[in-house]
């Protein structure tokens, strides 16, 4: 379970309140979109849960029993393990093939000394291609990254996250540089790692029909403020237009 309790998030010495005095509880195993106009603070919002940025003091997220909020370097890098991230550009490494770029995603397992080497195990490499073969790449294992189209690179991104064996995985627009087309491609993977593996999947999309095409809850962001909580079901025409309705300069 994520326990956020007054998540607060200011830029520019408090002149951007990017996010609000968040509340909300996520159960294990939801598929949660975020939706929002571009500047309301959804990817404030999930890069807040594992502290890619810092939230303002009095923030609390919680993970389980575990308060991240309140842990050193290392606890946060150990915690880290069970939060898969995905980026809206992908963060591979483009020189390296993709069965190396899964592979990374085995590195908080491993020794220091061994990573450097590049030095990993024959569990870690059974683990990377069985979840390259889950995206369907299992063809391109030893190609280099930069030589795969962006739909691709994406899927790389989520057997990189995969291999991490999360329990959580937070995807910030994953799909915002592709093809629409290939949303549904993105979109049904993570569904698929929800529902077979119970995966707890926070997805920041813009794209309304997708949000409730997929997700089982939707939090709705306006101008930092959550906004709405519920179904898709639950989400009419005049929560849609109070979400959308304000214009961020
Ligand atoms: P979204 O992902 O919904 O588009 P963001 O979380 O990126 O929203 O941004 C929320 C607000 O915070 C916006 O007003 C944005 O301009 C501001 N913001 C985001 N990142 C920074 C930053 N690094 N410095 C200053 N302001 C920022
Ligand atoms: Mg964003």
């Amino acid at each position: 379970m994520i326990r956020i309790e007054t998540l607060n998030k200011h830029y520019n010495n408090g002149k951007v309140q990017a996010l609000k005095d968040i509340n909300v509880s996520i159960r294990d195993g939801e598929f949660v979109a975020i939706i929002g106009s571009s500047g309301a603070g959804k990817s404030t919002f999930l890069r807040a849960i594992n502290r890619l940025i810092e939230p303002a003091d009095g923030s609390h997220v919680f993970i389980d029993d575990t308060e991240i909020t309140g842990l050193n370097k290392n606890q946060l890098i150990k915690i880290r393990r069970r939060i898969g991230f995905i980026f809206q550009q992908f963060n591979l490494v483009e020189k390296l093939t993709v069965l190396q770029n899964v592979l990374t995603g085995r590195i908080g397992f491993n020794s220091v000394p061994a990573m450097m080497l590049g030095l990993f195990s024959q569990k870690d490499i059974e683990i990377a291609t069985h979840y390259i073969r889950e995206v369907g790449l299992i063809e391109k294992l030893y190609t280099r990254s930069d030589n795969l189209s962006g739909g691709q690179q994406q899927r790389v991104a989520i057997a990189r996250a995969m291999a991490q064996e999360p329990s959580i995985i937070l995807a910030d627009e994953p799909m915002a540089s592709l093809d629409p087309k290939l949303s549904h491609v993105i979109l049904g993977l993570l569904k698929k790692f929800n529902k077979e593996r119970g995966i707890t999947v926070l997805v920041n999309l813009h794209v309304l029909e997708l949000a409730t095409q997929y997700a089982d809850r939707i939090l709705g962001f306006r101008l930092g403020e959550m906004v709405f909580d519920g179904t898709p079901e639950q989400l009419d025409s005049e929560h849609i237009e109070h979400i959308y309705s304000a214009k961020v300069e």
